[in-house]
Parts: structure tokens; sequence; C-alpha cells
């Protein structure tokens, strides 16, 4: 019929986690804005942004982001966040062992409480820093692979591999066919 396509409009939920301080509002703000803001303040609660990836084949996928406060005070709070949510990511800081203790706490948490079917992102953020780094990478990809995870290191302030996070998800998403 003139291989005309209809344009498909997903809409995808995607909740971050992990300690306060990893860079999840950075690693968020890298790929909306396409900035990074040393200076940045700490979340309260939780915020809100959107960002919508247009694909090749006239089909958009719109990410729904939840950026959490880390900080202990909000962790009650935290279901509201990743209930319903396709997406998960889960963030800790390459130079942080305990941030990687707790990332591994959300990823527990998630399973226990989460969509059965979520697809879930182990993330070391802070990757430009390699002189600091007290997380060895094969340590993400080992607990990454048990729990069915992609994993990918990251630097929101270089912008390393933070486009390719997302589109992880894009490609893992199932695409309806024409
Ligand atoms: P959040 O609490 O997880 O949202 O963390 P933020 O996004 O607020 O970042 C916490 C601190 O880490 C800030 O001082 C950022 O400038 C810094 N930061 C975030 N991402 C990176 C990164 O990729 N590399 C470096 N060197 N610092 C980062
Ligand atoms: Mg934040």
């Amino acid at each position: 019929n003139g291989g005309v396509h209809d344009a498909k409009n997903l809409r995808v939920k995607l909740v971050l986690l992990g300690d306060s301080g990893v860079g999840k509002s950075c690693i968020v703000l890298r790929f909306v804005r396409g900035q990074f803001d040393p200076t940045s303040k700490v979340t309260v609660g939780a915020s809100f942004l959107s960002q919508t990836i247009a694909l090749q084949d006239s089909t958009t996928v719109k990410f729904e982001i939840w950026d959490t406060a880390g900080q202990e005070r909000y962790a009650a709070l935290a279901p509201l966040y990743y209930r319903g949510a396709a997406v998960a990511v889960v963030v800790y800081d390459i130079t942080s062992p305990e941030s990687f203790t707790k990332a591994q706490y959300w990823v527990k948490e998630l399973q226990k409480h989460g969509s059965p079917d979520i697809v879930m992102a182990l993330v070391g953020n802070k990757a430009d820093l390699q002189e600091k780094r007290e997380v060895l990478v094969q340590d993400g990809i080992d607990y990454a692979e048990k729990n069915g995870m992609f994993f990918i290191e990251t630097s929101a302030k270089t912008a390393d591999n933070i486009n390719q996070l997302f589109e992880k998800f894009v490609a893992s998403l199932s695409m309806p066919s024409y």
C-alpha cells in the first residue's frame, strides 16, 4: 500500500534508584538536556522529566523518567515511583563500594515488589574517575548477569555511554511489527 507506515508512539515509565550522590540526577540531566552541572542540587523526594527518542521507522519512544532521592528518609516512598515502571535504572558510583552494596538492595527490592516483567539496568556511574575506582567492572558485570540485568558504566560528566544506556532499553522493548 505504498509502504506507508503508521507512526507508533510508545511510552515507557522509567525509575532511577540508588544511593544519594551516585549521579542519578546528572545522568537524567545529561540525557534530557545534554548538560552536566557540577553544582546541581540534591533531589528532594523525586523529580519528573521526560525525553522522547525518535526511531528510524517513525516510532517514537517517550521516556517518563522518575528520578528519586536516595536518602533513607525517602526510602518508604520509593514504591510510589517504581510501581508500574517498565524500566528501572539502578545506579552506583564506581568509587564507592557502599553505593554498590546499596544498589544490590534496590535490585532485591525491585525483584520483590516491582512489576514481574520490569527491565532493569545496573549502572556504574562516574566512570571518568578511573584513578579512584573501588568497584571492579567485573563485579558489576557478574552481579548484573546473575540478576538478569543490563550492565553499563557511564559518566554523566563526560557523557560517556549515557545515550547507549537508554538505547539498550529501546532495543529491549517489544517493537510492534508492521
Ligand atoms: P544523585 O543524588 O544520585 O542524584 O547524584 P547527583 O546527580 O546529584 O550527583 C552527585 C554528585 O556527583 C554531584 O556533585 C555531581 O557533580 C557528581 N557527579 C555526577 N555524575 C558524575 C560523573 O559521571 N562523574 C563525576 N566525576 N562526577 C559526577
Ligand atoms: Mg538526585
